[in-house]
């Protein structure tokens, strides 16, 4: 794409992986700290262009070496508004991935970055040309950045430092959601940046349903939409409501048709279960259904060690994403647990049977009291029979659900026990004819008309023709 740089630049290497033997460093990461960031400003704040490092540069760290890694960009622009900070932050991703020898997974508090032997090898010794690749193409892409400056950070007392109030900025654009509901609006918004490496993904992001990566909500796809209306973010009119519990509506489904290339034609936005909104792979956190206990768990990517069902959060991220609809596995953004219609087609918060602690204590405030105390964490239960015990102890809403099945299945189990077979009675039930069920418990008789008496418990009778005769009647 340019010259200018010590890498290539282009979208082909989107899809590009660096694998464990061939890293130079890693940034940020599930063991380490980090976080990116847009934030709009005034035009008269920016150098346009402008690169600051605080911390050790590239040639400055040790092959092999895990660092803390933080990337805060300014913009400004006369359609600049605040509204389009996350839109612009997750388009981060994307850019870093055109970079030749860097891999960049994730958003926000969650990033996590390689650099490849091979890059460092052709010369990638400073974090600026990564930085100026990286706003050339911002400010390529979306032309209403008209100027655009970038701090990166590596000094792991400044990140911790400033943390706290970054987290608190994310959580400033999560809330503003809260009072806004599907009902209220008449436009949802799509996204399709992930189709680069799930290509029938969308996201459908409703005021109460936060995008899958947790970086986009229905105020940031306005946004985008507003300001890009053929870019990756787009309105969707939502159109007639098909069904207010599971969240289908028409709208969405003739979205979800075309925009998947005919891969699914049906997208319930509430439901667990049947058509579930598609996981790309970039969901914070993964619901999986446990069929023994008949719940749904979730676990996050902080959560390294196994869930109750043996996998862990790798694991199931793999079997869950690429852009398809997996029944009993879904792909979500953490603020989606906050939602009111939280799964709300396959029970809501009663279904749920554990979770790791960091996550319950994170959503605490939005898990209704008559329930929060019946969820597992980790500290209450590491596998099935715990899991099962922690349950019935707490008295799980569930609980009451196997009992009934329980019952039911006895029921049946009664009903379908094997029928007499016609060789006992020749000539009076012949065989392949329908069977008739009969009670549980059931002591009859069937009168034989001859003095013998035939006592029939728990059987099922088939009857292929019934001749009623009158006495002295001819065969
Ligand atoms: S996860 Fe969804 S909303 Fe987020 S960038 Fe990917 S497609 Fe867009």
């Amino acid at each position: 794409m340019t010259d200018e740089f010590p890498f290539e630049l282009s979208p082909m290497f989107e899809g590009e992986r660096i694998r464990k033997d061939d890293v130079y460093i890693e940034l940020a990461g599930p063991k380490s700290k980090g976080f990116e960031l847009v934030r709009a400003a005034e035009m008269d704040e920016i150098e346009d262009g402008g690169f600051t490092l605080l911390g050790p540069d590239i040639s400055g760290m040790v092959e092999g070496d895990r660092y803390p890694f933080a990337m805060i960009y300014r913009i400004a622009g006369e359609a600049v508004e605040p509204d389009l900070e996350a839109i612009v932050e997750r388009r981060n991703h994307d850019f870093q991935n055109y970079i030749s020898g860097l891999m960049h997974l994730n958003q926000r508090y969650d990033i996590w970055l390689r650099i490849g032997k091979d890059a460092v090898a052709k010369g990638l010794d400073s974090f600026e040309p990564i930085a100026k690749a990286t706003m050339m193409l911002f400010k390529n892409e979306l032309p209403f950045i008209e100027k655009m400056d970038a701090l990166y950070i590596t000094d792991p007392e400044e990140i911790k430092k400033r943390l706290p109030d970054v987290k608190a900025i994310y959580e400033a654009r999560d809330a503003r959601t809260r009072g806004l509901h599907d009902e209220d609006v008449d436009t949802f918004y799509g996204c399709t940046l992930c189709q680069s490496f799930a290509p029938t993904n969308v996201c459908v992001v409703t005021p109460d349903r936060v995008s899958l990566c947790g970086a986009i909500n229905w105020f940031d796809g306005r946004a985008a939409a507003k300001v890009d209306p053929e870019g990756p973010q787009f309105a969707i009119e939502k159109g007639e409501c098909l069904d207010e519990i599971s969240g289908e509506y028409a709208g969405v489904n003739e979205s979800a048709a075309s925009l998947s290339q005919g891969e699914y034609s049906r997208i319930k936005l509430h439901s667990f279960f049947e058509y579930p909104h598609t996981s790309c792979g970039c969901f914070e956190v993964v619901g999986f259904y446990i069929p023994e206990l008949d719940v749904i768990a979730w676990v996050d990517r902080d959560y390294a060690k196994p869930a109750p069902n043996g996998l862990t959060f790798a694991n199931m991220a793999g079997q869950t994403g690429g852009g398809k609809q997996i029944v009993g596995f879904l792909g979500i953004g953490i603020n989606y647990f906050r939602s009111p219609k939280f799964i709300a087609a396959d029970g809501g918060w009663n279904r749920v049977g554990w979770m790791p602690k960091h996550l319950k204590d994170r959503v605490l405030d939005d898990i209704p009291g008559d329930i929060v105390d019946a969820i597992a964490t980790e500290e209450d239960a590491n596998d099935l029979d715990s899991l099962k015990a922690f349950l019935i102890e707490k008295n799980h809403p569930i609980v009451s659900k196997w009992e009934e099945k329980e019952a039911e299945k006895e029921k049946r189990a009664e009903f379908e026990k094997p029928a007499v077979p016609a060789a006992v009675v020749p000539g009076v039930m012949p065989a392949g004819v329908p069977a008739m069920p009969l009670p549980a418990g059931f002591v009859g008789s069937v009168g034989s008309g001859g003095g013998v008496r035939l006592i029939l418990k728990n059987a099922k009778i088939s009857i292929g023709r019934v001749i009623v005769k009158q006495d002295g009647d001819e065969d």
